[in-house]
């Protein structure tokens, strides 16, 4: 049984000084996801720039620690690997040997040895060592055959200080280390979006904060709940997220009380960002993150996201989802599994103060006035929910 794992890694542009920013970001990153994985594991960094993933101790859970290394960004793609001390022709030959018979329980298939040597010093050439260890598995196995061109197995072979020697590649999650792009502030709601565009903006090595909206009795403490546990869910990508819980029960009350009812919802998100922007800025981020979509529903026509983008001054928003489908997210989102979650049927705060009729081109000027209506509470009220501000650390366990 294999005890390591190779770590592909590599973002065109990733040179230079920027290269050991993004190493040393990604090895943390790994041994944050295997904090949890039961056994000890170093992870280790070679001249050549390959990280290893090494199991320290006996009680050490590999399946446990595949699935972790999945849900790391920057990661291509990981390898299996089995070191070999002792490379001497006649030691490889039986290392290829096990190697095989532990890796492949059928072995009928077709194989390549491909050896690379690192030190020229080694007394046989690459395509020396490729026969020798071609012969030693067809002798061992009859069932394979050799296909150089087209093999179903690749064995790559590579005579470093240790030899090491792997065939199976498992997909990564793409992208880039936490940590190597800068904060943004996520906002989390309980629904299949937001999850979706939060995992799709830190998978750029963005760390996220988020800030969830609860307007309790309107809404439940069920529904909080469940924003936690979906910014848990998505946590097992990100590593630790804050998240602001805000009461916002009494400034939707207000808006209801003195706007328009049909200006409700494009009011309410606009206070959503304002408030957003200022957790923002208080904590460093950068920008802030939405899982709004062109068209998906009346506060998400142009005319209405230009109304609620307006609402930001100081940082951009970004929204990772502005031109998919919701069947795009959706299968996305079982991806990444936050899907079932998603879908738990808990009311969320925008639901229960929606207007029969909600405008669908909303004018900035027309709003902008109805907010005025607002002028004699809402810097107290805004005040207030700062103030109440609950923040929950998710993932840090
Ligand atoms: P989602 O599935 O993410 O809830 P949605 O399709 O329900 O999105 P809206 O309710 O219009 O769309 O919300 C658009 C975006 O506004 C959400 O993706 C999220 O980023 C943010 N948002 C909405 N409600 C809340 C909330 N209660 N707390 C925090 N953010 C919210
Ligand atoms: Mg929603």
């Amino acid at each position: 049984m294999f005890r390591s794992f190779l770590i592909k890694y590599g973002e065109i542009g990733v040179k230079g000084k920027n290269r050991y920013i993004f190493e040393d970001a990604l090895m943390k990153q790994i041994k944050y996801a295997l904090k949890k994985v039961e056994g000890n594991f170093a992870v280790t960094k070679d001249m050549g720039g390959r990280i290893f993933v090494e199991a320290e101790s006996e009680d050490c859970d590999m399946d446990a620690a595949t699935e972790a290394l999945r849900h790391v960004f920057g990661i291509i793609a990981f390898c299996p690997v089995e070191h070999v001390e002792d490379k001497s022709l006649d030691n490889l030959k039986e290392a290829v040997v096990r190697f095989v018979r532990d890796t492949y329980e059928d072995r009928n298939f077709s194989f390549k040895i491909n050896t690379r040597r690192a030190h020229k010093s080694y007394p046989y050439t690459s395509m020396q060592v490729d026969a020798a260890l071609g012969e030693a598995v067809l002798t061992a196995f009859p069932e394979t055959h050799v296909d150089v061109h087209h093999p179903e197995v690749d064995i790559r072979v590579e005579l470093r200080s240790v030899a090491h020697i792997y065939s199976k590649e498992i997909p990564g999650a793409g992208g880039m280390p936490l940590g190597t792009n800068g904060k943004c502030m996520l906002l989390l709601s309980g629904g299949i979006d937001s999850p979706v565009a939060g995992y799709m903006t830190a998978k750029r090595g963005v760390i996220l904060d988020a800030v969830y909206f609860h307007a309790p009795p309107y809404t439940s403490d069920r529904a909080k709940q469940k924003v936690i546990d979906l910014a848990r869910l998505v946590s097992r990508y990100t590593g630790p997220i804050y998240l602001h819980i805000i009461n916002f029960t009494d400034i939707q009350l207000a808006i209801y009380e003195k706007c328009p009812h049909d200006e409700l919802t494009i009011i309410m998100r606009r206070y959503m960002m304002r408030i957003a922007e200022h957790i923002a800025s208080q904590n460093d981020c950068l920008g802030l993150i939405t899982g709004e979509s062109i068209g998906q529903v009346a506060s998400q026509t142009l005319q209405s996201l230009y109304v609620t983008d307006s609402a930001v001054s100081t940082m951009p928003v970004y929204r990772p989802l502005i031109g998919m489908d919701k069947q795009e997210i959706v299968d996305m989102s079982e991806k990444i599994g936050t899907y079932e979650t998603s879908i738990l049927p808990y009311e969320d705060c925008c639901t229960i103060f929606v207007a029969k009729h909600p405008v669908t081109k909303p004018k900035l000027e027309i709003i902008e006035r109805s907010e005025h209506n607002l002028d004699s509470v809402i810097d107290g009220l805004l005040e207030e929910a700062y103030r109440t501000d609950e923040l929950v650390i998710v993932g840090k366990d």
